[in-house]
C-alpha cells in the first residue's frame, strides 16, 4: 500500500464539487474573523480547517467535529480575497467524511426521521399540544413511500447509514 502525500489530499477535494478552490487559499484569516461560529467556540475556525486539509491531514479534517460547526452563512465565502469557496469547501468535506462512514449521530436520526416519518423532527405529544393550542390543525401522517422510492434511487440510505471504513 502507498503512502499518501499531503497534496493527495487536497487534490482530492479539488476534484469534488464545492471544494474546487482551496488550493487558493494563503492563509489571510479573513475567513475567521468573519465567521460568527468561530466568535463563539475555539473548536472552529474555517482557515484552520482549510490549513490542515491543505497539510494533508485527512483524519483530522474527516474524523473531527470541526467540519460540522460550520453555520452555512456565506460570511467567509463573500468575504475571501483569494475567492476561496469557504462554506463549499466544508460542504465537499462534509461529504467526504459522509461517504468515510464519519458522521454525527444527530445526522443519521435526521435521516431516519427523514425516512421513516416523512420529517426531521417526529412529532411528539409536546408539539401536537403547541399546534392545537395555535390553532393549527393537527398534523396528517405523511406519506413516505414516494419519499423512501426518491431516497433509495439517489443512494441517501446506503450513504447515510454506511459505516466507518465501508467502501
Ligand atoms: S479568507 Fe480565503 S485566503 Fe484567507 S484564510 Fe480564509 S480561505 Fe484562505
Ligand atoms: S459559512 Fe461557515 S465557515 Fe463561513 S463564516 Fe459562516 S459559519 Fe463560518
Amino acid at each position: 500500500m502507498t503512502e499518501e502525500k499531503p497534496l493527495d489530499f487536497a487534490r482530492e477535494i479539488t476534484g469534488r464539487l464545492g471544494g474546487e478552490t482551496i488550493t487558493r487559499c494563503y492563509q489571510c484569516g479573513t475567513c475567521a474573523s468573519a465567521c460568527p461560529v468561530t466568535k463563539t467556540t475555539e473548536r472552529y475556525n474555517p482557515r484552520q480547517v482549510i490549513r490542515l486539509a491543505l497539510l494533508g491531514q485527512r483524519n483530522d479534517v474527516l474524523k473531527g467535529d470541526a467540519i460540522w460547526l460550520c453555520a452555512s452563512c456565506y460570511n467567509c465565502q463573500e468575504r475571501c480575497p483569494q475567492k476561496v469557496e469557504v462554506a463549499d469547501v466544508i460542504y465537499a468535506l462534509r461529504n467526504m467524511a459522509i461517504r468515510g462512514g464519519n458522521i454525527p449521530a444527530i445526522y443519521t436520526e435526521f435521516a431516519a426521521a427523514l425516512m421513516n416519518e416523512g420529517r426531521l423532527a417526529p412529532m411528539s405529544k409536546f408539539l401536537e399540544k403547541k399546534r392545537a393550542e395555535y390553532g393549527l390543525p393537527p398534523l396528517k401522517p405523511a406519506n413516505t413511500e414516494a419519499l423512501k422510492k426518491i431516497l433509495a434511487a439517489t443512494g441517501f440510505d446506503k450513504i447515510m447509514f454506511r459505516k466507518e471504513g465501508a467502501t
